[in-house]
């Protein structure tokens, strides 16, 4: 069965065209600066990539334009649109309204647009994509998967904040975390890793390390504390963002230094993390540098690996014990030097690190612990377009 999944922003919108349930990508691309005269279409299959440069007005024209690519006679990969039976939506926020997947119908539409305050740049976007695909998959069921849906089972004591409890219960406002879509996947593929080693694991930590970083502990397949939360700042040092940090500082930007709301907010999400300690936010110049003796760079490596072993240790307690913990995204499937610094000195929880198995470069899953260490190290390309397609054909 042919799912398409979309992932819609405000100017972009990344699709894959999946068959399932045998997981098989038959085409996948990306739809840049939609709105603009010089918007950009790409399209892979396979090997096999191509890409053109038009006007594309908006969203709608945005999926003519991509139909255009999936059918075509040359190298597309259906005959007519209506081989598309599902269409699973990326939706950021599902608030405290969604802890599962969903078909969308008029009442879950007119739900996520009420989410909007808690996500306003994403979830108006999403909406947008799928009000677009109705139209133009109008044969095709529609299906919503939730970012926030896989950390709804994180209990009171860990999403609540200690503040006045009404603005938890008039407001809602409470951790929901983020990038919950990556984390079920790679904590299901470590379980199907680890079962397949007779190593039966409930306690897991996985590490989502990307321009935007997570953790999530998870027990017996349900996420039981996660890093971010009422927004994606807290947590994890990541590319721009600061993740923890003590509100004083904030209060201080403000009525010290003079500095308004808005600005501290942006200093805060765009100007601060890696790219705030070292002037850049991509790892690899990040470790290039600190390679050639750049000072800063060598710190923000170890801050930003220091935060992760915190919260490891953290999770590791509340887990009470420990099976594995997982590297996925960018920098945690591909920095091996991120990797090291984090299991450095972690034999406390049984964690140690084979050095020639980290350096091994590649995309398939894998153990990089040593056969001694017993707590599992492992290295798990995330696939959140796959686990939304998963997620829509359980629906079908
Ligand atoms: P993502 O948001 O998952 O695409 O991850 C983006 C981050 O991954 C950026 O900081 C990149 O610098 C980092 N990254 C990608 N490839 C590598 C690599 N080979 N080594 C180190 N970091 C990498």
């Amino acid at each position: 069965m042919n799912i398409l999944v979309i992932n819609s922003g405000s100017s972009s919108l990344k699709y894959q065209l999946i068959d399932m349930p045998n997981e098989t990508v038959k085409a996948s691309g990306l739809i840049e600066r939609i709105g603009a005269e010089n918007a950009k279409i790409t399209y892979k299959k396979g090997d096999f990539k191509t890409s053109k440069e038009l006007l594309i007005k908006n969203h709608e024209e945005a999926l003519n334009q991509m139909n255009g690519f999936l059918m075509d006679e040359e190298f597309g990969v259906i005959s007519n649109k209506d081989d598309i039976k599902i269409v699973g939506h990326r939706v950021v926020h599902g608030g405290k309204t969604f802890s599962d997947t969903v078909e969308i119908t008029e009442e879950i539409k007119s739900k996520i647009e009420s989410l909007c305050a808690l996500a306003p740049l994403h979830n108006p976007p999403n909406l947008k994509g799928i009000e677009v695909s109705e139209r133009v998959f109008s044969k095709a069921k529609q299906v919503a998967v939730f970012d926030t849906a896989f950390l709804q089972s994180l209990p009171q004591k860990a999403y609540q904040y200690a503040i006045p409890k009404s603005f938890l219960e008039d407001e809602d406002i409470r951790a929901y975390g983020f990038h919950g879509t990556s984390h079920k996947y790679v904590s299901e593929k470590a379980q199907e890793f680890l079962n397949s080693k007779n190593q039966p694991s409930s306690k897991l930590i996985s590490i989502h390390l990307g321009n935007g970083c997570s953790m999530t502990a998870i027990k017996d397949g349900k996420a039981i504390d996660h890093s971010m939360g009422f927004g994606p700042a807290n947590g994890l040092i990541m590319g721009t963002r600061a993740g923890d940090i003590d509100q004083s500082v904030i209060f201080y930007l403000i009525d010290k230094l003079g500095y308004s709301a808005e600005k501290v907010n942006t200093i805060l999400l765009k100007e601060s993390g890696m790219l705030g300690l070292t002037g850049s936010n991509d790892l690899r110049d990040i470790q290039q540098k600190a390679e050639a003796g750049n000072e800063d760079c060598q710190l923000a490596l170890e801050m930003n690996a220091y935060r992760i072993k915190k919260y490891i240790g953290a999770y590791a307690v509340a887990l009470n014990g420990l099976d594995a913990i997982i590297f996925t995204a960018g920098i945690g499937e591909n920095s091996a030097l991120m990797r090291e610094i984090v299991c450095q000195d972690m034999d406390v929880l049984g964690l140690q690190i084979d050095d020639s198995k980290n350096q091994m470069s590649s995309n398939e899953s894998r153990d990089i612990s040593k056969t001694i260490s017993d707590t599992k190290i492992l290295v798990i390309p995330t696939n959140e377009e796959l686990e939304i397609a998963k997620q829509a054909y359980k629906l079908h």
